[in-house]
Parts: structure tokens; sequence; C-alpha cells
């Protein structure tokens, strides 16, 4: 599942072609993939004749506001989308001939020739239009953006200090820090030498500055890789990311650590692996 520099590599991606663009057309072939209970009918009304502003993004969801033709006021509308396991954009004149793009989601032709195209082979993703008010509403349910200034060692001990879920389990929570999935979770706690096992509420002020950190660093250096391409994520046009050729201890169960060469250990909490080093990340 893209996490934050997977989408947000899409964002980038997309952000200067469709910048102001008006969208002329919209093709729903698969009605699974308007979320919220908008009909297809509703959907293209509200979308046809709108012009996007630019893009955005928050935790793993990409928001394209949609401003009046006229591009005069703030937008109307937020289409808000969640790429899930699938999801892909394509952005050209005609539909990429890649064997990715077998399965036609939405097609939102453009004034400039282009369509930016959405194919979703599971349909787990997929459009919702939201009000600025029922975003701002989602929105401050969301933890703070990891790479924002505000993501300071103090907030952050101050979002642990309550918890008792395992740190691992805490990472992945949306509500506490927004964007970070199991990947960069895993990868984050084997770069600070933290155990994913350890009670959120534990971790001393040593850990949680390195953890911090180690987050940090962790999605900069993901993202400037234009993320991790394991099985399903692509960026815009098919395009691979390739920092799974950077990852210490994700999907590297039995291999040896590259820190002190012991076996890189997978674990199961909360439903998800977990992978870590038992001698650089257990003793605490
Ligand atoms: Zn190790």
């Amino acid at each position: 599942m893209p996490e934050l520099p997977e989408v947000e590599t899409i964002r980038r991606d997309l952000a200067a072609p469709l910048l102001g663009r008006r969208i002329e057309r919209v093709r729903v072939h698969e009605e699974d993939l308007i979320l919220g209970g908008t009909s297809r009918r509703s959907f293209q009304r509200a979308v046809r004749g709108r012009r996007f502003g630019g893009l955005e993004r928050r935790a793993k969801f990409l928001l394209f506001p949609l401003l009046a033709d006229d591009g005069a006021t703030g937008p109307e509308r937020l289409l808000r989308v969640q790429l899930r396991m699938t999801g892909q954009f394509a952005l050209d004149e005609e539909r990429p001939r890649a064997p990715d793009f077998r399965h036609p989601g939405v097609d939102f032709g453009l004034d400039d020739g282009r369509t930016l195209f959405y194919d979703d082979v599971r349909r787990l993703g997929g459009f919702d239009l939201l009000t600025p008010e029922r975003w701002t509403a989602i929105e401050r349910r969301l933890g703070p953006e990891p790479l924002s200034r505000g993501f300071t060692d103090g907030r952050f001990g101050r979002i642990l200090a309550p918890l008792r879920a395992p740190i691992k389990n805490a990472l992945l929570d949306q509500r506490r820090i927004a964007g970070v999935g199991n990947i960069y979770a895993s990868e984050a706690l084997f770069r600070a030498h933290i155990d994913p096992r350890a009670p959120a509420g534990t971790l001393d002020p040593a850990q949680v500055a390195r953890l911090r950190r180690a987050i940090r660093t962790t999605l900069a250096a993901a993202l400037e890789r234009a993320g991790t391409t394991i099985r399903d994520y692509r960026a815009v046009n098919g395009r691979s990311g390739s920092y799974q050729s950077e990852l210490d201890v994700y999907g590297r169960e039995g291999a040896p650590c590259r820190r002190c060469e012991g076996p890189i250990i997978r674990l199961v909490q909360a439903g998800r692996s977990t992978f870590f080093c038992e001698d650089c990340q257990g003793a605490r």
C-alpha cells in the first residue's frame, strides 16, 4: 500500500501538468471507484467543467481541489483519492498500453488533449467528493505530517506518552502520525535501534528523538528514490520507485542484518508483518 513517499511522488508528478487544466469529459468505467455513495451521474456532473487547483497530499490521501471554471473562488469541492493497493495514474493522450492499464477505472479528459487515467485492478481505492468543511473534519483527526516543521521531539513525545500499544502499531495509527505505513515503520525502528514490541509510552526522550529523526530520514530518502516498488506501486505512467534496494529490514526475513549480520526476524503485530533485528533492536 502506498505510504507518504509514494503518494507524494505521485502528487509531484501530477501537480504541474494538472494545474489549471479544465476537465472536459469524465468517464466512469467502474462505479465502485466512486466512494461515499455518490452516483456515477452526480460525480460526472460535479467534476465536469471544473479546473484543477494545486494538488495536495495529507497522510496517504491525494487531494485535487476542483475550482469553478473562472478559478476565481477557492475550491468548491475536494476530490480525495485513496490509492489503496493497486490504484495507478497515467497522464497521456492515449491510454497506456502497459499491462497495468488493462482495467479502466475513471478517465478525466482535459482541455489540453490529454487524459488523466485512473486504473485500479483490485478496485479497493477510489474517489471521494468532499466539501471543504467535510475535509476539515476528516483532517482534524489525522496526526501531524512527519516531514513538517511542527513534528518536533516534544510533540512526538506527547503523542506517544499515553500509549500502551507497541510502538510499531502506534506508528501505523494515522491519528498519531500521518503517512507512515508498514514498510517505513519497520525501517525507521531499525534505523533508531528501537524494539518494535516496546510499548509506545515507555520510550525515553532520547529514543523519541532518535525515532523522530529516523522517521524523517527514512521517508525523505524514500521520496528521493520515488518510493518503494515491491509489487503494485507505480508512480505516474508506470514509473517504478527504487527505494526497495535500500530497505534494511522490510521483506528481508532470514537475511543477514546489514549492521550485525544476525538474522532479520519477521513477527506479526496487529495482523501486519514487522521485520527487525533482535540483536540491534532487542536490547533497550
Ligand atoms: Zn542487527
